[in-house]
């Protein structure tokens, strides 16, 4: 298949043609909203979870998307379709638009609406068998006094630096911390623990995203046997050190075993039991429901 076709703004073009203004003020200054959307065998998992997530962010930071939920909706079934995709990642950018480089939004008059659909895979195939090695950064996770973290933004500066980090050390990913110490989430993950067959998550409050896989993640869990609890609780880094089992969770990851971190082992060194039936249920899940681009 040739170069995929990339909307901006109600027209599709080639990705290489598919260029916004150096005056838009996502590139200026981050000043957008987006969301990352997966495909599964031709159908979009959760759409309008990451739609209606898309358009809260954007009333969030005063962004006024200029096309219809509806509207936009069919604008992301018609991307995905026109690649021909059946297995795909989809960003949807919203920025603030076009205005002069001074900060007075009330210059940006339109929203620049950009759809990508393209393959993403952040970490190799394998290491989802044998869990990733994490750390937990030195940077701190958004505050909400100065950006709300439920905000999916254009600003992922600190989450970049502290993945890179992770690299840094020689692991794969990293947590983050609250300035108090409670552990929020991964660069581009929610996290869990499970200890003693409890299943533990932070609430979304204590800095996180509300992640829409999370979500997922709690229905399928309360159908596990071995599951005998499910907490949305505050924890801190000695939890993780001692937990049972850990995994981070994503549109873009999915589910990843966590196996090490700050070099303690987790478990016994390998993704536990109940990950794994989340994992298994997790990718039943995600072929079977989710809006059919192709019906
Ligand atoms: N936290 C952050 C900071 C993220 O960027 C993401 C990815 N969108 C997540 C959590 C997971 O959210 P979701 O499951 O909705 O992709």
């Amino acid at each position: 298949m040739g170069e995929k076709l990339v909307y901006i703004n109600g027209e599709f073009y080639p990705a290489t043609e598919a260029k916004i203004s150096v005056f838009d003020r996502g590139f200026l200054f981050g000043d957008g909203v987006f969301e990352g959307i997966r495909v599964y065998d031709g159908k979009i998992f959760k759409l309008d979870e990451h739609l209606k997530r898309l358009y809260r962010s954007a009333h969030a930071v005063l962004i006024r998307i200029s096309l219809t939920f509806d509207e936009l909706r069919k604008a992301v079934i018609e991307t995905v379709r026109k690649n021909n995709l059946k297995d795909a990642y989809i960003r949807l950018i919203v920025s603030r638009g076009i205005g002069d480089l001074g900060l007075d939004i009330t210059k940006c008059k339109t929203p620049t609406i950009v759809i990508i659909a393209d393959d993403i895979s952040l970490f190799p195939k394998e290491i989802y068998e044998k869990g990733i090695e994490a750390i937990t950064s030195s940077i701190r996770a958004s505050y909400g006094d100065i950006l709300p973290p439920q905000v999916k933004n254009l600003n992922y500066l600190s989450h970049i630096l502290a993945k890179w980090e992770a690299i840094n050390a020689g692991a794969h990913e990293a947590i983050m911390l609250t300035r108090e110490g409670y552990v929020a989430e991964g660069t581009g993950e929610s996290i869990f623990i499970i200890r003693d067959k409890c299943l533990i998550t932070p609430p979304s409050w204590v800095r996180a995203l509300e992640g829409i896989t999370r979500e997922a993640i709690l229905e399928i869990s309360w159908k596990i046997e071995e599951i005998e609890d499910i907490i949305e609780d505050i924890f801190t880094r000695y939890d993780l050190y001692v937990a049972d089992e850990c995994f981070l969770c994503g549109t873009a990851a999915e589910v990843i075993p966590v196996v090490k971190i700050d070099g303690r082992v987790i478990g016994d060194g390998k993704p536990g039991s109940i990950t794994r039936e989340i994992m298994k249920r997790f990718r039943e899940r995600v072929v079977q429901e989710g809006v059919d681009v192709y019906k």
